[in-house]
């Protein structure tokens, strides 16, 4: 149990009557203000479960940020494998509608000096 969900502790006990701003009722105020331990215990009740959501909300926003990052990487690297193919034909290419295909056509390899090729398959 949390210290403001028990009745019997010291922060609601011994203290000067107020009137609750929660139920408007004068009884003894708490070391949390104005607030009757039932009052008290469903605002922050309420308030623990809005910074559980907060915090979802953030987690959700932090994982959808994530895959937008490795999205912006990948279409970089689509471009800089664009531009070493284009330079590597000399600079300038004109494809036919019938030439363009999906990615899948495109093969690549990785060289043991380091180097890398690209191939469209046929
Ligand atoms: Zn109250």
């Amino acid at each position: 149990m949390l210290a403001y969900q028990n009745a019997e502790h010291p922060s609601y006990l011994g203290r000067k009557v107020a009137k609750c701003y929660g139920c408007g009722v004068k009884c003894a105020k708490s070391a949390w203000g104005r607030w009757c331990h039932p009052c008290n215990v469903k605002r922050l009740d309420q308030i623990s479960a809005a910074l559980e959501d907060m915090e979802a909300r953030a987690k959700f926003a932090e994982a959808v940020r994530k895959v937008a990052g490795n999205q912006d990487r990948l279409i970089e690297r689509l471009i800089n494998e664009r531009n070493a193919i284009l330079r590597a034909a000399g600079g300038k290419v004109t494809a036919t509608k019938e030439q363009h295909r999906g990615s899948s056509y495109w093969s690549h390899q990785s060289h043991p000096d380091g180097s890398e090729t690209y191939q469209i398959d046929p």
